[in-house]
């Protein structure tokens, strides 16, 4: 029983300013912090606070950024098998304006050295049960991923790019916000038009809509559409990594045997009620409840 989060990790730098500078323009911010961050990583939080049995797959330079990143993942209850590469570990550099705009630059480092994975790395995907992949590492890799897992095989289609005829083909549940869904369309359509174009290409979508909730589909069956916790969000920031981490650890607590829209449908309620708890508490990863928190907010 366990879950694989083959994917990124970054140290993200925060910068606030009162404002965004534009091209050339010197201005001076008024605070700075450093939080852990990628996709990979605060999904691999998602699914370890939940409760699953976790395990992070990925790469990390050799310098100060990667032991902290490390013991933040440990903290979480995450089991880490990460390589270390001869660039940086992954960073983010985002300034914040008072306005609330933000801009970000990601220099993905050591995120980028996974091409294909080695052979224990291989040996940890084939004994998981869910294996979840989101779009910050090259794509060889998940390919690779997809093709040695012999469980659920998850796919996060964030941030938006293209993905390949070659990894579709091995997905089992693409997780898709609209913009990302609309892109992997070609073009934005009404969530129903969308879940119908994305069946054609996989077996199971889930469509979050952000305070809207989320849309479960299956090919062959109704959606069942889940609405979101009304809550006072503070910082949406990671809503769907708490979501993807926390929906992978209940599919990975269901029977296998089950049906896919019922164990998904399922894991989706947790999920809601953990990013739900997660909008409310500033940070990304750092945001992210516990399982007994969210059985204990939401029984
Ligand atoms: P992000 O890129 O900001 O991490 P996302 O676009 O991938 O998020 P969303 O669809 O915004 O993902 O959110 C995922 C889930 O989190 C939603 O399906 C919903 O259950 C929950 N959620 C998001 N925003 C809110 C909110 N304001 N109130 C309650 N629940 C929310």
């Amino acid at each position: 029983m366990s879950v694989v989060v083959v994917g990124s990790v970054n140290l993200d730098h925060v910068v606030r300013a009162p404002r965004i500078p534009g091209p050339g323009e010197t201005i001076l911010g008024t605070d700075v912090a450093e939080h852990p961050g990628g996709k990979g990583a605060n999904q691999a939080v998602g699914a370890g606070r939940s409760g699953a049995e976790t395990v992070f797959v990925g790469a990390l330079g050799d310098d100060a950024a990667a032991a902290r990143l490390l013991s933040e993942l440990r903290g979480a209850g995450v089991r880490t098998r990460t390589r270390t590469a001869s660039v940086p570990t992954g960073t983010a550099w985002i300034t914040v304006g008072d306005d609330g705009e933000n801009v970000i630059i990601v220099v993905p480092g050591a995120n980028a050295s996974i091409t294909a994975l080695t052979d224990p790395e291989r040996e940890i995907v084939a004994s998981a049960k869910i294996l979840l992949m989101q779009q910050e590492i090259p794509e060889s890799s998940m390919v690779d991923a997809a093709r040695t897992s012999q469980g659920l095989v998850l796919l996060n289609a964030a941030p938006t790019r293209e993905v390949s005829p070659d990894l579709l083909v091995l997905l089992d549940v693409l997780i898709v916000n609209e913009h990302e869904a609309a892109d992997l369309n070609g073009a934005p359509a009404p969530a129903p038009e969308l879940i119908t174009r994305l069946l054609e290409q996989v077996p199971a979508v889930v469509l979050t809509l952000g305070a809207e909730g989320s849309l479960i589909a299956v090919r062959g069956s109704e959606p069942v559409a889940i609405p979101a916790h009304r809550v006072r969000a503070v910082d949406t920031t990671g809503a769907g990594d708490a979501f993807c981490g926390a929906l992978a650890a209940e599919l990975d607590r269901s029977d296998p045997a089950g049906d896919l829209l019922e164990r998904l449908t399922a894991a989706a309620r947790f999920a809601t009620s953990v990013s739900a708890l997660a909008v409310q508490r500033p940070g990304a990863a750092s945001g992210i409840p516990t399982r007994d928190e969210v059985l204990k907010a939401y029984p």
